[in-house]
């Protein structure tokens, strides 16, 4: 007998949005292609890390703040307009189209914006959610050190309480942004003889504080642009009233605030993609240095359609794993989204590199890799980019374990 099937049933399966949810998207459409700063007022202006809110940006952040389209699932006196969860994964597909961020200073206001908003007191609520969500001040994350970035529990920051102080020394490193930031949420041990989980605590600290000093690291992708830093405290003195949450059980606001960017991750990441294959069937039809339609070459169309397919794989698993969060249930898929995503991605743009041959060197370093008012970045740079995000929010290995043990309940060793 043959297997039954959706079909052999009579089942049909509708994958559309109802017409409110579509209403909804023409919404976006509509003010988007009505309110994003012109190219040129980009350029003029270049954003130089995640820690810089220029002029164009903050500018950008605040109507889509004051718009209610900054952060659509909020209450509306946080900038928000409650969309349901389905309204905000129409959201992030859309604006996963558009060649601008939400906001320069994304840590601000992806991570620590809704920590502040879950953990935080009344106090601190008030002073920092809607200057952050506004981009009236920018903020770097102080999680990775040189002995602690996959097992992160393994920090060792100090910070001991003196009085109304913390005094704060030790070392972060990877510090997106910190050049610029105004503040760092700081991950730090507070207790160093509790177990290592346990004796974790946050700190807000002000970036001008006496004793800070950060060493820019020069990246691989643009000796110009040092996004990353090495951050030294040396006795930083912290009122205490700048502790989140609870002294000690800082772990819980860490799988928090990782959780809050593993969501941002999944959500745009296959719309990104499919947007890039566009560009790369683009691509193939353009002429190569011998005259020839890179498209003509069937190993280029095979692999293109390999892609296509693997995209469309990982778009509908991460629909099946958005319905299972909407619903209130955990999602394994976000391990494997992040897994599979990040290396799908990373292999669209080595198809590019190698349709492109040797001309592929010849652009690649022509233009700002950021600058993306000028269209996408080179493929060469892509390519190179595309690695940060297998390390960045939980490297690929990390994630081969927690799929291997919590999804298909492997032994640990
Ligand atoms: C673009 C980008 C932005 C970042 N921004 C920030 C930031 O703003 N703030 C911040 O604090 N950090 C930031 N990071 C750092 C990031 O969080 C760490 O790089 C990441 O957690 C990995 O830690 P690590 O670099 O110390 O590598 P390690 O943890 O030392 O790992 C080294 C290698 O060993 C592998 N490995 C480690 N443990 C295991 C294991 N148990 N099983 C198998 N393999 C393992 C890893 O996969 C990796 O290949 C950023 C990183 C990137 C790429």
């Amino acid at each position: 007998m043959p297997p039954a099937t959706a079909r052999s049933y009579g089942w049909r399966v509708h994958l559309r949005y109802d017409p409110e949810t579509e209403r909804f998207r023409e919404e976006l459409r509509s003010w988007l292609s009505d309110n994003q700063p012109p190219p040129e007022e980009v350029r003029a202006d270049p954003w130089l890390s995640s820690g810089h809110i220029t002029g164009w940006a903050r500018a950008w952040q605040q109507r889509l703040f004051d718009s209610g389209w900054l952060v659509p699932g909020w209450p509306p006196e946080l900038g928000g307009r409650n969309a349901t969860p389905i309204q905000q994964l129409v959201y992030f597909e859309e604006m996963a189209c558009i060649p601008l961020m939400r906001s320069c200073n994304l840590q601000g206001l992806t991570i620590i914006a809704p920590s502040i908003r879950d953990y935080g007191s009344e106090q601190q609520k008030r002073r920092y959610l809607v200057p952050t969500l506004r981009g009236e001040i920018s903020w770097c994350l102080g999680m990775s050190e040189p002995g602690a970035g996959s097992d992160l529990a393994s920090l060792s920051t100090r910070a001991s309480l003196e009085g109304d102080l913390f005094v704060v020394n030790g070392q972060k490193v990877w510090t997106s942004g910190a050049a610029h930031a105004g503040l760092c949420f700081c991950f730090v041990r507070t207790d160093p003889d509790a177990p290592k989980h346990k004796g974790i605590s946050v700190l807000i600290i002000d970036m001008k504080s006496p004793g800070i000093s950060v060493r820019p690291l020069p990246e691989l992708v643009d000796k110009d642009r040092a996004d990353f830093s090495e951050v030294y405290f040396e006795n930083v003195e912290v009122p205490s009233e700048n502790l989140v949450g609870v002294l000690n059980h800082g772990w819980s606001i860490t799988t928090g605030s990782l959780a809050h960017e593993r969501g941002m991750l999944w959500t745009s990441q296959v719309a990104r993609i499919e947007q890039k294959i566009g560009e790369l069937i683009a691509l193939g039809g353009e002429t190569g240095p011998s005259g020839e339609r890179r498209g003509d070459d069937p190993r280029f169309r095979d692999r293109v359609a390999e892609l296509y397919v693997e995209s469309q794989a990982l778009k509908y698993m991460g629909y099946r794993g958005f319905a299972k969060v909407a619903r209130g249930k955990s999602s394994p898929e976000h391990s494997v989204m992040k897994l599979l995503g990040s290396e799908l991605e990373q292999k669209l743009c080595l198809i590019a590199l190698e349709a492109q041959g040797p001309q592929a060197l010849d652009v690649a370093f022509a233009r700002h890799a950021f600058d993306e008012s000028e269209g996408a970045p080179p493929w060469a740079r892509q390519y190179l980019y595309s690695f940060s995000n297998t390390i960045a929010g939980g490297t690929s290995e990390i994630q081969r374990n927690i799929i291997a043990q919590r999804v298909l309940g492997l032994p640990r060793s």
